[in-house]
């Protein structure tokens, strides 16, 4: 679907300025890239807004066609009967295609996403080959167990795939979090039919690529392209036994309200709006660096964004002052400038979304700070939004309880260490939280205190393959990552034998 350029792009060759060229795409089902009935979406190029390609809109009837294509393969053992360790080598392979086609996952992650290349060279691809790698790993170590019971049998459980798994992700980190269900999901022998987000799809069909050519028998991987309806229509099929989503709290309520009903597995990986508390023993410097980092990363539209800063008060004014002076100084720019850290939000939806929040803080009297308080509007095209810092807002605010999505920090002071936490643990979500201290019996009384999934002590935004990440609260259930983002796709057998 792709190719990178060896020579300098020109318009005339269709590669254009991020050097890969993308075909129109089309949905996967079986094993084959077919067209689907209805319409094509556009996708576009978030740092200038044009059009990049389109892709094909999945209809009702192209969902039950990949469902049903999907069931067959998996009923028919050709996937989950294999030994564990074969599937194993089928995902070392793909993990290994993705490292020779690294450069171009990674420009078409930038071009679909607006991500800086370094970042998405660094982390997107170089995480989604590891994690394939790890849970191609892993696969050999799903084993039941030999149990001793109290009568004369012998009894053993099995570990079993769940069947057919919806995998339904969010445009912000496409690649990413597609592989961290696809790669556990195959491993543990299921079938997998994937919809990612309509933003941002193009990853996804790249995949599909490498999972066939590794040796992912037909029908067992699936790419559904289109739109909200679709990914409704998907986890509506009765015939899917799991959905596994990331996305917003509001559409993940409906997704897990309706497993309920069908008695479907479910993980719901959903919003945040984590506290990153600065103790005035930390170092200062670092910290500051560190909170720069936790709110701007990815412009912001990253789920564990450290997007409220909880600081105590002796140095309260000092970091303020210094967040909102240093954040002019990371470069925003176009995502293929090797120096840009700010890229482009993804869609203007996104942008709208930050403007709205500054409007109404300014309207609202908030002390806004740092390089997007004068609100211009960038003119270069593209969906530019800049580091802005609300500083002294209340607790009970929009700014501290609803997730803005964009490079916004709200900063609020604190007196004590029991505040902070107070602070920290009041809003409906619990995805991640941070704190930056020199004293270590605090950094582990905190880490046990606040109600996040994940806690990150002098630092913010490493992630490892290795440790599960997932919600506690309105952040919804369920681990992706390390052996416990396995087990959310296995199901357990017993076996009793009469001796
Ligand atoms: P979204 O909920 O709008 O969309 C997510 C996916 O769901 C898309 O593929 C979309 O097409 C699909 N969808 C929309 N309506 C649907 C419906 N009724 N039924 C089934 N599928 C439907 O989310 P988004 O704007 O793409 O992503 C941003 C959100 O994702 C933020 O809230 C962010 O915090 C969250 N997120 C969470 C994590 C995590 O690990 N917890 C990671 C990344 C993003």
């Amino acid at each position: 679907m792709t190719s990178v350029a060896n020579a300098e792009p020109t318009a005339a060759d269709g590669i254009g300025r991020a050097g890969v060229k993308v075909e129109p795409g089309r949905l996967f089902i079986g094993g084959e890239w077919v067209d689907s009935g209805g319409d094509r979406r556009s996708v576009y190029d978030p740092a200038t807004g044009a059009e990049i390609t389109t892709v094909a809109e999945a209809t009702t009837a192209d969902v039950e066609q990949a469902v049903g294509a999907a069931r067959a393969a998996h009923d028919s053992g050709v996937w989950a009967g294999l030994p564990a360790r074969e599937r194993g080598r089928v995902l070392i392979r793909a993990a290994g295609l993705i490292r020779e086609r690294s450069e171009e996952f990674a420009r078409v992650e930038s071009l679909d996403t607006g991500k800086p290349i370094m970042f998405s060279r660094m982390i997107d691809v170089s995480t989604a080959a590891e994690m394939v790698e790890y849970y191609g790993t892993l696969a050999g170590s799903i084993e039941g167990s030999v149990r001793s019971t109290g009568a004369p049998m012998m009894a053993y459980t099995r570990r079993e795939a769940l069947g057919v798994v919806a995998a339904i992700t969010p445009f912000n980190f496409p690649l990413v979090l597609s592989v961290s269900k696809i790669a556990p999901a195959l491993a543990a022998g299921n079938a997998v039919v994937h919809k990612p987000s309509e933003e941002t799809p193009l990853t996804a069909l790249l995949m599909a690529d490498v999972l066939r050519e590794a040796g992912v028998p037909a029908g067992v991987f699936t790419v559904l392209t289109g739109g909200g309806e679709a990914g409704q229509a998907l986890a509506n099929d009765e015939r899917i036994d799991k959905v596994a989503f990331t996305g917003s709290t509001a559409v993940g309520r409906t997704i897990a309200a309706r497993a309920g009903e069908n008695l479907q597995h479910v993980t719901v990986e959903l919003g945040g709006k984590s506290a990153n508390l600065i103790f005035a023993d930390a170092d200062i410097e670092a910290a500051v660096n560190t909170a720069i980092n936790g709110f701007v990363y990815n412009t912001g539209q990253f789920c564990m964004a450290g997007s409220r800063l909880l600081v105590e008060r002796p140095v309260y004014e000092q970091v303020v002052e210094a967040i909102a002076a240093a954040s002019a100084y990371v470069p925003v720019g176009d995502p293929f400038d090797e120096g840009t850290v700010i890229g482009p939000m993804t869609g203007p939806r996104h942008l709208e979304k930050v403007r709205s929040f500054l409007r109404r803080a300014k309207a609202d009297g908030v002390r806004v700070l740092g390089p997007g308080a004068d609100g211009a509007e960038e003119s270069a095209g593209g969906w530019f939004a800049r580091p802005t810092v609300l500083a002294d807002v209340a607790q009970d605010s929009p700014f501290v309880q609803e997730e803005i999505f964009g490079p916004v920090l709200t900063v609020q002071p604190f007196d004590t260490e029991e505040e902070a936490v107070r602070l920290a643990n009041d809003t409906p979500y619990g995805l991640a939280a941070g704190l930056q201290t020199g004293d270590v019996k605090r950094a582990h009384r905190v880490a046990a205190a606040l109600q996040a999934g994940l806690v990150w002590v002098n630092g913010w935004g490493v992630l490892d393959v290795a440790m599960p990440i997932g919600g506690y609260k309105a952040s919804g259930y369920g681990r992706e990552c390390g052996p416990e983002g396995l087990d959310e796709y296995l199901q357990t057998k017993s076996v009793l034998i009469g001796l």
